[in-house]
């Protein structure tokens, strides 16, 4: 593992040492209950701070705060353009911080700070910035009517498409102030007010981002954040008889609990849930770049990522160069802190992923699997585990079959596009799939076939703030990013006025 250590920031130094507060109705409260919860730095797995422990009383002034925010505040009253350039001045907060905001996200999920710094506050900030350009452009249409029982009659018609109202957002760890931005986004674009509640095991970068939303002058009670635990502030927020919508990332066993708890007053839902994304190598593909690819497909954000290539198909002719390929790569990761320079692939999120991961490397073993390369936890201080490949897996193993969140990729070859079809498919997840080869009709062949939200060729893990993100099957109801993800902000309304 690598060692070399950094000092931290001082303002970061300062916002851990403090006990964190939630944001409610524009003003930093104690829970109801006075409780707090500890979150860990998963590279040593000591206390980083407290937090307010929000339950559901918190949740209810929450919510009480962006329904009034939502009915009667200024927000409501603001144009299009106005809360086009709040967004916009958030992204340029976030840009402002963006050192504190990337040290913040190393210590809370153990990820390196060279990925914080170069993806998840980058892409917040533009994710921001996009959708900042659609608060002004969100239309509807004029509608030409027939009406066959009133001939003769004239009528104007036309559709507004008004905000859903107050939104619950439930966000998961392993990109926490990205998967923030990626649900405030669309929700303050079209003017919906927000309950936010950050992930326990990593609720520090939300709760700095909700300073600087108040910062950058959005009115009180637009944007509440309630840090606390799923089964707690979580199922009351997706309960909640006065929450017109809930968006959820997360497992999908959550997500069909937050399904189930939102029938009570049918409020409206969105989910990105889990994957077990196959990731297939043609035998054309170019392996100077597949390899490496794939590699990085698995291994990136260490295989926290519901997208991650965590199925990894190659062609039989190519299979053994292939896999002994991406182990080489694993063996060349440099494990550590992620406050580390040098280090690419960081802790777990927590004890309780390591346990779970190093369970899957186990079962695998078990049901027949070997480990190419990897196969263990590493050090005895943190979370951490060595990327691993396992290779001699089957289709029916729980290590193909289940979604593992951790840096292990099962390789299974196949013989004919046939055979490759008949197994990609075979899973309850359709959130991503990749595909590398040089033959650009069957790269779209592939892609027509595959049930996934997203496909990349030849590429992997390529996020945009325009391109909508979600998945079919299990993994998910709607889209996230692009303008997709505004429409499940919005309500229609068709007004029909009789002219003549
Ligand atoms: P993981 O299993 O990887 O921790 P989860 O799906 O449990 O992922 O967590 C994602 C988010 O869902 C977190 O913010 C968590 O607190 C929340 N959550 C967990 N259980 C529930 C629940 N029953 N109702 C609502 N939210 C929940």
């Amino acid at each position: 593992m690598s060692t070399a250590a950094m000092q931290l920031d001082r303002n970061v130094a300062e916002f851990v040492a403090q006990r964190r507060k939630m944001l409610i109705n524009g003003k930093w409260v104690e829970a109801v209950s006075g409780k707090t919860f500890p979150t860990y730095n998963p590279a040593t797995g000591e206390v980083l701070a407290q937090v307010a422990e929000g339950d559901k009383a918190d949740i209810d002034l929450a919510v009480k705060a962006a329904r009034a925010a939502f009915e009667k505040g200024p927000w409501r009253r603001m144009t299009p353009s106005q809360r086009g350039r709040l967004m916009w001045k958030l992204a340029d907060l976030i840009e402002q911080h963006l050192e504190e905001f990337a040290e913040l996200e190393t210590l809370d999920n153990g990820k390196p700070l060279t990925v914080a710094r170069a993806a998840d506050v980058p892409l917040a900030a533009d994710l921001f910035r996009y959708m900042a350009g659609w608060a002004t452009k969100i239309e509807g249409n004029t509608i030409p009517l027939s009406v066959p029982y009133t001939p003769g009659a004239r009528y104007h018609a036309y559709t507004v498409r008004e905000p859903i109202g107050v939104v619950g957002q439930i966000i998961p760890w392993n990109f926490p102030l990205l998967m923030a931005a990626w649900k405030l986004g669309p929700a303050l674009a079209t003017g919906c007010t927000v309950v936010l509640k950050p992930a326990e095991q990593t609720p520090l970068s939300a709760l700095r981002l909700g300073e600087l939303i108040m910062e950058a002058g959005f009115p009180e009670g637009v944007v509440n954040i309630v840090p606390g635990y799923g089964e707690t502030a979580g199922a009351a927020l997706s309960a909640h008889p006065d929450v017109d919508k809930i968006a959820f990332t997360g497992s999908t066993e959550v997500g069909k609990l937050i399904a189930q708890a939102a029938t009570g007053n049918l409020k409206k839902v969105t989910l990105e849930l889990g994957g077990k994304s196959p990731n297939v190598v043609l035998k054309d593909a170019d392996l100077d770049i597949a390899i490496p690819g794939a590699a990085s497909a698995i291994f990136f954000n260490h295989g926290q990522c519901c997208c991650a290539g965590s199925r990894l198909y190659v062609e039989q002719s190519i299979y053994d160069k292939v896999v002994e390929g991406v182990a080489s790569e694993a063996k060349k990761i440099k494990v550590g802190p992620g406050l580390n320079s040098d280090t690419q692939l960081g802790p777990l999120v927590s004890e309780e992923q390591l346990k779970r991961v190093t369970g899957y490397i186990d079962a695998g073993f078990k049901e027949g699997a070997k480990a190419l390369t990897g196969g263990k936890k590493l050090g005895d201080k943190g979370y951490f585990v060595e990327p691993t490949v396992l290779v001699d897996t089957k289709h029916t193993m729980t290590c193909v079959q289940e979604e593992i969140f951790g840096p292990v990729v099962a390789a299974i070859p196949f013989k004919d596009p046939s055979e490759l079809m008949t197994h990609a498919n075979d899973t309850v997840y359709g959130l991503a799939a990749g595909i590398w080869t040089r033959d650009i009709s069957k790269a779209h062949a592939v892609a027509s076939e595959l049930r996934a939200g997203t496909v990349w060729i030849n590429c992997y893990n390529i996020f945009d703030a325009a391109l909508p993100f979600g998945g079919y099957k299990q993994s998910g109801w709607g889209r996230e990013m692009g303008h997709e993800a505004l429409e499940l902000y919005t309500e229609t309304k068709a007004v029909c006025a009789r002219i003549g």
